[in-house]
């Protein structure tokens, strides 16, 4: 397993095991959703609200990066044009100590712009053509919520 998918995986656990459901507020009900289960990580087993996660190794737990790796942009883009937005969970894990932050931004309160197209991969890598995307955090840093 490659360290990102790792990370992720902590970062997914960790949300799962201390967050409250946002929508219900109840407690361990967020569950992991399987690894190919596309447009979310998480789901409430109570509500069935649910949720994206992004983990990131930071050495400032208590700011957030000004951007975040996100995932594959096509779907991303034709969620968006659908007007369909996925809740998100920001973990960040401190690379000197085991101290971590989870933020929160409920999917109302996000903006298109704050989801930003990178150049697909070069004809060299071994995905070429593959295009990502990054969440720029900038934008709508005081719309995240602290929740640890
Ligand atoms: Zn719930």
């Amino acid at each position: 397993m490659s360290e990102k998918i790792a990370l992720g995986n902590w970062g997914e656990e960790l949300v799962a095991k201390k967050a409250r459901c946002p929508k219900c507020k109840n407690a361990k009900t967020l569950k992991k959703l399987t690894q190919n289960f596309k447009c979310a990580d998480l789901i409430c087993d109570f509500c069935g609200f649910v949720a994206q996660v992004k983990t990131s190794s930071t050495n400032d737990i208590n700011t957030l990066p000004n951007s975040i790796l996100g995932a594959a942009w096509g779907p991303q883009k034709e969620r968006m044009d659908a007007g369909i937005y996925t809740s998100l969970f920001v973990v960040l894990r401190s690379k000197s100590d085991k101290n971590y932050s989870i933020f929160f931004l409920p999917s109302e309160l996000q903006v298109p712009e704050m989801f930003v197209a990178r150049e697909p991969l070069s004809g060299n890598a071994k995905r070429a053509g593959w295009q990502g995307f990054l969440i720029d955090t900038t934008l709508v840093a005081d719309r995240f919520v602290r929740l640890i």
